[in-house]
């Protein structure tokens, strides 16, 4: 959908019926200002073959100015625009320029060590996302977060924000899903998978929960304006379908569903 086509709605954020805008999701300074490819995530879950990794004959929308969405009010796009974006860019840049350099992009797991960053507005910025990406929200604290520059701190006990690398070129977008895991039991997460860096934002995790990628919800405990010095390991992942922190390589989906099929 173009700029010109966005209609009135609900803001996702602040919940005012009006005019809608058009949101880059992720922002466009952050490698999404070029054409892609856009498949339907249920089209891929549901289509009829053996081969998970087989996207051939799949519909697929082009979005030619990258991908977006109108989701969000002209204010809450505007101030998000404003306040967390530039934070938001130089985060995503510098990690991005650490660690694609063709001797690391292939390990594993690299330690990070940046500096003079300004936490508050980056997660702000990765919290907006996520409302525009699982629709209106529904949390008054969350909505304060998002709409006041200066409000900070996260309720961990709701949400849990982490991040990885994705090595990949491909964005996977996923709204909140419920997923069985043999050590977790039932995991609710959205995915904001994007290309070159991924967040994974899990709801109501239970006390002693594992995660995948690494826990940033502290970023919400900085003042707006305060620099911090900020060490983490970063995971690198790869991944190739649709499904939430699934980071299986090709070759153990296809032996895993070859596996399926003998069965
Ligand atoms: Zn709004």
């Amino acid at each position: 959908m173009s700029k010109r086509k966005c209609l009135d709605g609900k803001c996702f954020i602040c919940g005012q019926v009006g005019k809608l805008t058009y949101e880059h999701i992720p922002p466009k300074v952050t490698f999404n200002n070029k054409p892609v490819k856009t498949n339907s995530g249920l089209d891929l879950l549901t289509k009829n073959d053996d081969n998970p990794l087989d996207t051939c004959g799949i519909t697929y929308v082009n979005n030619q100015k990258g991908y977006g969405k109108c989701y969000l009010c002209q204010s809450c796009n505007n101030l998000s625009g404003t306040w967390y974006v530039p934070e938001y860019q130089k985060f995503i840049l510098t990690i991005h320029f650490l660690v694609s350099k063709p001797d690391i992009v292939k390990v594993d797991q690299v330690h990070l060590s940046l500096n003079g960053l300004q936490t508050l507005p980056i997660i702000k910025q990765v919290m907006s996302m996520f409302c525009s990406v699982v629709g209106p929200i529904n949390d008054e604290n969350l909505r304060k977060f998002l709409v006041n520059q200066n409000e900070k701190g996260l309720d961990k006990s709701k949400y849990r924000v982490c991040i990885y690398y994705n090595r990949g070129s491909i964005s996977r977008v996923i709204p909140i899903t419920a997923k069985c895991s043999t050590t977790d039991g039932v995991v609710v997460l959205a995915e904001l998978g994007f290309v070159p860096i991924g967040f994974l934002i899990y709801l109501d995790p239970k006390p002693n929960q594992s995660f995948k990628g690494t826990d940033i919800t502290y970023f919400a405990n900085a003042d707006f304006n305060e620099k911090s010095n900020i060490t983490f390991e970063l995971n690198l992942y790869e991944y190739h379908l649709v499904i939430p922190k699934d980071f299986r390589t090709k070759q153990e989906i296809e032996s895993q569903s070859q596996k399926l099929v003998s069965k």
